[in-house]
């Protein structure tokens, strides 16, 4: 078979497949209520058998995903706080404890409750250091509360100002 009418095959498929569309949709559905009965048995005895392939299967999963997820989080860490990163204010190496601040406040807010996913990979396609740095969660915390880390910017400390400490 040569390959132009394999692919004028797939496209007549396809065409067919479009235009019925909803003929197709009814007859899945009526065979699916037909043998709904079998095709859960069937599911069930096969979901028993295999138990523990479809237990590492999940674990497996989520562990890719962890790990791409993961590793795309470090290549934005290096991004904005060197390799190895480090908070820019007071050099904590943790990563575990390290953070994205945004310069611009009003979208550090919008990020902060997007999903972390999609965040991430905004961060790494943007690529852009004049708009995010790496903070520990302690400085990110204190700038975004005081206006400014005491580290940098003593002066914006409560216990100084207000002569306390
Ligand atoms: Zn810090
Ligand atoms: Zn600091």
């Amino acid at each position: 078979m040569t390959k132009q009418s394999k692919k004028e095959i797939a496209e007549r498929c396809k065409r067919y497949n479009e235009s019925h569309r909803e003929e197709i949709k009814k007859w899945k559905h009526e065979n699916y209520l037909k043998h709904r009965d079998e095709i859960y048995q069937k599911h069930r005895v096969w979901h028993n058998k295999n138990k523990d392939a479809v237990a590492r299967w999940h674990q497996d999963y989520n562990r890719r995903g962890m790990k791409n997820y993961y590793s795309k989080r470090f290549q934005v860490l290096t991004l904005y706080g060197g390799n190895p990163p480090v908070c820019q204010c007071c050099g904590e190496k943790e990563m575990t404890v390290l953070t994205i601040d945004h310069f611009d406040l009003e979208q550090g807010k919008r990020d902060a409750r997007s999903n972390i996913i999609t965040v991430t990979n905004r961060l790494l396609k943007e690529n852009d250091p004049s708009k995010y740095q790496v903070l520990c969660l302690n400085c990110n915390f204190a700038k975004f509360r005081y206006g400014g880390c005491p580290h940098r910017y003593p002066e914006k400390s409560p216990w100084r100002r207000l002569q306390i400490a």
